[in-house]
């Protein structure tokens, strides 16, 4: 197969896109997808300030570089969860990999808030990959609000929001199906959220890193066994390689004319969202959930 740009061997075959890159053009085709992504869903405004959630992963580090290399002003926030044999890996990844480009970076060590995630496991009986995500989540918009960057990136890419739309699909969560998206606007108490990656599989941003020699986390966070998206990514590369282009399609569909149809339920049905007392996090509850969970680890 030769390179659609150059002609010359390919060496990245692209089913979903019906055509293929080699080594020198693959890094264009992969830029020209961010771009394309930023511009469409009005993402972030050339040159601004955008906070990138970096775990360590192939993912966040991908869109790092990409951001940068786009000109915007880039700063990285590295959320450390205390694992054992894991997050220290990860902690030292982001740091080498920022400091190689000059990339500021920001760490927010949950043991430090007594939140390390093998201890908040023993306390709170509920899955630990909703518990840590909605930490994590609570953090990267605290820190984002509290420095005042305009637009928070994280490095979700086409085969996270597609299990997460098919999760969501399964349940019809129609509160979650109603607001999932490439872009979140600010609200209050949220700070604005893309996820420039959305139309990047897995597969397209790890032949990306290989290329361009960006060293990643590789091992497994030990908890991941318990996380059920697994299993949906699984069924859905199964449905990728007989009907390529289907993860794009169910995704882009539900964006043209899936969400809007939720939105306009959800703003009917629309809960107030108050201050929360303990932080003044947005809830509809008393108390929001990284305060209920603090309540729980002193219990
Ligand atoms: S696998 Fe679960 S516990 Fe581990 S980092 Fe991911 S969300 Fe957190
Ligand atoms: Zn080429
Ligand atoms: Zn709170």
């Amino acid at each position: 197969m030769k390179c659609r740009r150059c002609k010359a061997l390919a060496a990245v075959a692209l089913p979903s896109h019906n055509t293929a890159f080699c080594p020198e053009c693959y890094p264009l085709f992969f830029s020209s997808q961010v771009e394309r992504s930023m511009h469409r869903q009005h993402m972030a405004e050339p040159g601004e300030r955008i906070l990138v959630a970096v775990s360590g992963g192939k993912d966040s580090l991908a869109l790092t570089l990409q951001l940068h290399e786009l000109g915007y002003q880039v700063h990285c926030l590295h959320v450390d969860l205390s694992i054992p044999n894991s997050s220290e890996g990860a902690r030292i990844i982001c740091e080498k990999f920022c400091a190689s480009l000059g990339v500021p970076l920001s760490v927010i060590a949950l043991r430090e808030y007594g939140l390390a995630i093998p201890l908040v496991k023993t306390r709170v009986k509920r899955p630990i990959c909703s518990v840590c995500g909605k930490l994590k989540r609570y953090y990267f918009n605290k820190f984002a609000l509290d420095h005042s960057f305009p637009v928070l990136a994280t490095g979700h890419n086409l085969d996270d929001e597609v299990s997460r739309l098919f999760a969501n699909t399964i349940r019809w969560d129609t509160s979650y199906l109603s607001n999932q998206g490439p872009a979140l606007p600010a609200a209050a108490g949220f700070a604005r959220k893309v996820k420039p990656l959305y139309r990047l599989t897995e597969f397209e941003i790890a032949n990306y890193c290989f290329l361009k020699g960006i060293e990643h986390v590789t091992t497994a966070c030990p908890y991941s066994s318990k996380a059920s998206f697994p299993i949906y990514k699984g069924l859905w590369s199964d449905l990728e390689a007989r009907m390529p282009g289907a993860k794009i399609q169910f995704y882009e569909n539900f964006l043209r004319q899936g969400r809007p149809v939720f939105a306009a339920w959800a703003k009917q049905q629309e809960e107030s969202l108050q201050p929360c007392p303990g932080c003044g996090y947005p809830t509809s509850t008393d108390l929001c959930g990284v305060c209920r969970i603090k309540a729980m680890m002193v219990e």
